[in-house]
């Protein structure tokens, strides 16, 4: 609210009497003071005047009619801005009655009759001095109060020649002392605070009064009531001129809100939401912690590293929401494990001397503190490979899956965070490679191994920028007539150091690091500007297949990719094929369903690769509208030995014809082969009998001539 003196340059005066004289008298001494003067006759004006322009003071006499002084002066100070208004009340002389009578109407002031003409003057002006500075005062108190509410703050004095502690009645209340402790010793004043912490704030307090001179201090303290609150209490050392600190002045401040929302972020940002167990986060820190502590007190721990074998076939087949399941499943079982049995069943660590953390995705791991030795990990490993079960039923699916361990120890493995954890990493996948469904120690020769798939990584990702990823050609022929009518577009990757790189050796690192993306957006437009390069060169139209990833297929963009790949390179729909694997079909179904159908308005072959190896049914495919099967390698190669490999060739040829689709032999490398597959009626093949992959140079050479 504004003060009406701020309005007037000049202090505005208005001076009530029904006697003319007496306010003529008055007014001139307080123009001459150098007020501008406004006149009233009764209260009745007095309170029109004074809305009509605000005056700074008034004059008022206490004798009227009708309206007196009083009943006028109360009218006032009730009216906008009428608070704020100075109000001198004019008098009898020596009548005490109505002087009290006029404190109580509301005026600030009083003078008494014979007016001391000259005096009034000053009278007004001091008292508008002291009406705004009190004003103001008053401002500034509310003000700080309100702020001190709105902070829940509370602040307090402590004396320290005595060593009296005195505060704000807030403070008292925040710091759980009840409404009357308002001076008290340091020692009380800790009182409240729960037990473990009393000595941390004594020795800060006592601190910053020896030596720097403030503190700032968080701590806990129960109420009267039972409850626990958390104060932030802060504050600062007060010299006197000798240097002798003198006292100290602080604020006390209720953070309760502040840190309840601080350890509900800590959880989020702590905890694994999928299945409550601890994130990478809080293990890395629990880690470093225990490295500290185990080189302190020379002891050992282990860090069990557990991967879920081929989960990602898993999450693909099934779909993101049975993989999520089974990691709830598995973490379950994980905790069971290594609790309480522990203790019970011998040699393993107890169960708060585990940690257990989902790391993202399939990636689980256990920190095992104060084992005595390595052979204790192996003993929680064994036992998490016997609980975690084999199969699991996840909403009417039978889910089979087994677990990869690799365990690294402190300090034999490494002493530092990040060579322990390489180490139980590469210690896993020595797991997998060894057949899966075991265990495995840190070895020193693994290590090279790992450092080698992680710079591979890294090389990658410039690989494409740097024009490094090649294509080779493998040509598909019909067998009937030996005719080549299409090229399987194969990826290799010319490592500046390291040579030529096959696929299997890379594709699996760039599908788990998102590099895929571009790497089949490349591949695709490589293959279409390749294939109409060989048609415009005069050479026979052919089609060129390539393969697309199954994480890749369901990609937003990928209709898109190959819509502006053909229109770039000016290619026909009809001489491209796309080659997907069966995992890719049967996951997200619908999804797949309608991308599949946008294929074919591009007009695009659709071939199943690797047919065989995965799901093998052939009912499901007639829901998809698929051009092409490829039958695998491994039945291929074993069919002139393996009665029941040609049992299944026989089968998935008819079964595929009568779905009206080619049929596609891959990997065929002996005459045997060839002779076989042509009698049983395969249409296509493809293998090292004719060509191996080869660089686009040799392969028009091959397309040159035309037929095998
Ligand atoms: P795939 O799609 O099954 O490709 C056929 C693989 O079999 C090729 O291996 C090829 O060289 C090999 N092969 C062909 N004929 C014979 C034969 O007669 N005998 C034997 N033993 N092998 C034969 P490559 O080029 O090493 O590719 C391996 C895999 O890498 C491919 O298997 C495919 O899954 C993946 N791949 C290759 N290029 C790409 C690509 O551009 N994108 C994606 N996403 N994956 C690719
Ligand atoms: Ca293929
Ligand atoms: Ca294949």
């Amino acid at each position: 609210m504004a003060n009406s003196s701020d309005l007037h340059e000049q202090p505005l005066a208005l001076v009530v009497d029904d006697d003319l004289s007496l306010r003529l008298s008055m007014s001139a001494a307080l123009q001459k003071a150098g007020f501008a003067v406004k006149e009233a006759e009764n209260g009745h004006r007095a309170l029109a005047v004074f809305q009509s322009c605000h005056p700074d003071l008034v004059l008022l006499d206490v004798v009227m009619p009708e309206m007196d002084g009083f009943e006028t002066c109360i009218a006032l100070r009730k009216l906008p801005r009428g608070r704020y208004t100075q109000i001198l009340m004019v008098t009898g002389l020596d009548d005490t009655e109505s002087i009290e009578r006029a404190f109580d109407a509301g005026a600030n002031d009083f003078v008494s009759k014979p007016i001391n003409w000259s005096m009034l003057g000053h009278r007004g002006k001091y008292m508008l001095r002291a009406g705004r500075a009190f004003q103001q005062l008053n401002r500034n108190e509310r003000r700080m109060a309100k702020t001190q509410e709105l902070a829940k703050l509370g602040n307090w004095e402590l004396d320290l020649t005595n060593n009296i502690f005195h505060c704000s009645a807030k403070a008292s209340r925040l710091l759980g002392l009840g409404k009357d402790k308002r001076y008290l010793t340091c020692k009380e004043l800790v009182s409240s605070v729960v037990v473990q912490e009393q000595d941390r704030v004594l020795e800060k307090i006592s601190a910053a009064i020896s030596s720097n001179g403030s503190f700032s201090v968080n701590y806990r303290i129960i109420l009267p009531d039972g409850t626990q609150r958390h104060i932030l209490n802060r504050g600062e050392t007060f010299f006197h001129e000798n240097g002798m600190a003198e006292e100290m002045l602080g604020a006390v401040q209720d953070v309760t809100l502040l840190k309840n929302a601080e350890e509900e972020i800590r959880l989020l940002a702590f905890y694994d939401g999928l299945t409550g167990l601890a994130n990478r986060m809080l293990f890395m820190d629990r880690l470093k912690n225990e490295i500290s502590v185990a080189r302190r007190h020379k002891r050992m721990f282990a860090l069990l590293f557990l991967d879920l074998d081929q989960f990602k076939r898993i999450n693909d087949t099934y779909g993101h929401h049975i993989g999520d399941l089974l990691l709830k499943n598995v973490s379950e079982t994980l905790r069971k494990t290594t609790r309480s049995s522990d203790t019970v069943s011998g040699p393993g660590p107890a169960e708060e001397d585990t940690l257990i953390a989902r790391l993202g995705g399939d990636e689980f791991i256990l920190l095992l503190s104060n084992i005595e030795v390595p052979d204790d990990a192996a003993v929680v490993a064994r036992r998490i490979l016997q609980e975690i079960p084999r199969d699991h039923n996840l909403e009417g699916y039978q889910i089979s899956v087994t677990t990869s361990i690799g365990i690294s120890t402190f300090p034999a493995d490494g002493e530092e965070l990040e060579s322990l954890l390489k180490h139980a990493d590469s210690a896993m996948y020595h797991a997998k490679e060894t057949g899966r469904n075991n265990y495995q120690f840190y070895t020193e020769s693994l290590n090279a191994e790992v450092q080698e798939r992680f710079s591979l990584e890294q090389d990658l990702k410039t690989a494409i920028a740097q024009d490094q990823l090649i294509l080779f050609y493998q040509p598909q022929l019909d067998l009937a007539s030996g005719k080549i009518i299409g090229a399987e577009a194969l990826i290799r990757w010319m490592h500046p150091q390291k040579g030529l790189i096959p696929p299997d050796k890379f594709i699996p690192l760039a599908e788990e690091s998102g590099l895929i993306a571009d790497i089949n957006k490349w591949v695709i437009q490589k293959g279409c500007r390749q294939n109409e390069t060989w048609r415009a060169a005069g050479l026979k139209p052919i089609k060129i297949a390539v393969n697309l990833s199954g994480n890749q297929f369901t990609d937003q963009n990928i209709i898109q990719i190959l819509q502006e790949a053909l229109e770039e390179a000016d290619l026909d729909g009809g001489n491209l094929e796309v080659e997907i694997t069966e995992s890719t079909l049967i996951q997200n179904t619908k999804r797949t369903i309608s991308i599949l159908n946008q294929m074919k308005d591009l007009k695009l072959k659709i071939a199943l690769d690797d047919f065989g190896t995965g799901y093998s049914s052939l009912s499901y495919l007639t829901s998809f509208p698929v051009d092409a099967i490829k039958i695998d390698r491994s039945f291929v190669m074993g069919c002139t030995m393996s009665k029941s490999n040609r049992i299944v060739i026989k089968a998935i040829i008819a079964m595929g014809h009568s779905l009206g689709m080619r049929i596609v032999a891959e990997g065929i490398e002996t005459s045997e082969q060839l002779q076989l597959l042509r009698e049983y009626g395969a249409d296509e093949g493809q293998g090292f009998y004719f060509s191996p992959p080869v660089s686009e140079e040799k392969f028009v050479k091959l397309l040159k001539k035309g037929a095998f």
